[in-house]
């Protein structure tokens, strides 16, 4: 890890090794039901992101089959990731908690499939959960409206089935056509951006993560690659590929780059030690695409050692196309031609603001989840 900690010196992009499990998910483990280990019983979570989301709220389930098909599926506004329920012979249950009072109007909910049994809208009123509404023959797709009501707490009730588990994709609480608990839908749906790439294990490699230098703040994802668990290394090389996360247009598109020569980097990172960058020419960036892709999303990508022919500002590109090749271009590995810190830096701004401002790291983490289920 010695480059890693020079390049900290240095630069902004880089990576240290910290351990983050997903926080939200409250073990314990229940190997009793079914002999299946992955089963969890009792899920906690919590939804916080800032204004990409109307309202923060906690949730809690009374199960899931696995940590990946746990409750905070149903506020991503993606029908294909989903809520298992274990099979048992108890009740299932979703609460969600928005902590004081709120005006609610309806519930909507989407299953995975036609056939469902009945289910409860409650509220929490005097310690006792009391159905305020009941969905006797759900279709895929219901809006329950509700008899405008003021509640903190709010319980969907999929009464004892031991037959199958439920599956739920979705789930709403409108106060008219404002949904209360979701993500803006913009926010899903968009392919990991190098070719076999994971999420960064790491906090130092997120979004939001603090810096000493440049505003204080890292402003995207260091992307390594799936062969070592544990940041970048040689596995990312010059020939990966870098890939468009969404259909969209080339805005920026470095064709005409020039690397910083060693002396040029040591005078320019001392000097942002102390001041903001601007991203235009001689950063630590180095070679860029950006697209635009749905209203006010742009996803930038740096570092590229190249540009894959034809990408030009205006031009078109789908989802998963090769954009670029993944280097050190803005880094000392350049200045000094070698291979020090291959890796991809993928920034994700909304509205002209960084996917990850003013959240916490767990959140932005969860965010991130979303953003790239497909
Ligand atoms: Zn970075």
């Amino acid at each position: 890890m010695t480059f890693i900690r020079k390049l900290s010196i240095g630069v902004h992009r880089c990576s240290s090794v910290v351990f983050l499990l997903l926080t939200f998910c409250n073990l314990p483990l229940r190997p009793e039901f079914g002999g299946n280990a992955n089963v969890i019983s009792k899920q906690k979570g919590e939804i916080n992101f800032g204004r990409l989301a109307n309202v923060p709220f906690k949730f809690i389930t009374s199960s899931c089959i696995s940590e990946s098909n746990c409750g905070q599926n149903l506020f991503d506004s993606n029908s294909n990731t989903l809520w298992v329920t274990d099979k048992r012979n108890e009740n299932e249950w979703v609460i969600i908690d928005f902590g004081s009072k709120r005006l609610l109007s309806g519930v909507e909910t989407e299953f995975a499939f036609m056939s469902q049994t009945p289910y409860e809208v409650q509220v929490l009123n005097r310690e006792v959960w009391t159905t305020i509404y009941t969905n006797a023959k759900p279709e895929k797709k219901n809006k329950d409206s509700l008899v405008g009501i003021d509640a903190s707490t709010i319980r969907i009730l999929f009464p004892k089935n031991s037959e199958t588990s439920y599956t739920l994709a979705n789930l709403r609480i409108l106060l008219g056509e404002t949904n209360l608990t979701g993500i803006d839908s913009r926010l899903t749906g968009f392919a990991f951006p190098i070719e076999n790439g994971i999420m960064p294990t790491d906090d130092y490699s997120l979004p939001g993560a603090p810096r000493k230098y440049r505003n204080g703040t890292h402003k995207g994802l260091d992307i390594g690659s799936k062969t070592n668990f544990f940041g970048m290394n040689s596995a990312v090389n010059k020939e990966t590929k870098i890939l468009a996360a969404q259909d969209g247009i080339v805005i920026r598109s470095d064709l005409n780059y020039q690397p910083m020569t060693e002396t040029e980097f040591k005078e320019i990172s001392t000097y942002n030690q102390t001041h903001p960058v601007t991203f235009v020419d001689k950063d630590f960036g180095g070679r860029q695409v950006w697209i635009e892709h749905k209203a006010g999303i742009i996803t930038s990508y740096n570092h590229l050692s190249g540009i894959q022919n034809g990408i030009a500002v205006g031009i078109k590109v789908r989802k998963g196309d090769t954009i670029g090749y993944a280097g050190n271009s803005g880094l000392l590995g350049e200045a000094k031609q070698n291979n020090e810190a291959v890796h991809l830096h993928f920034e994700i701004w909304v509205d002209g603001e960084f996917l990850g401002n003013d959240m916490t790291l767990p959140q932005i983490r969860k965010l991130l989840n979303y953003f790239f289920s497909e």
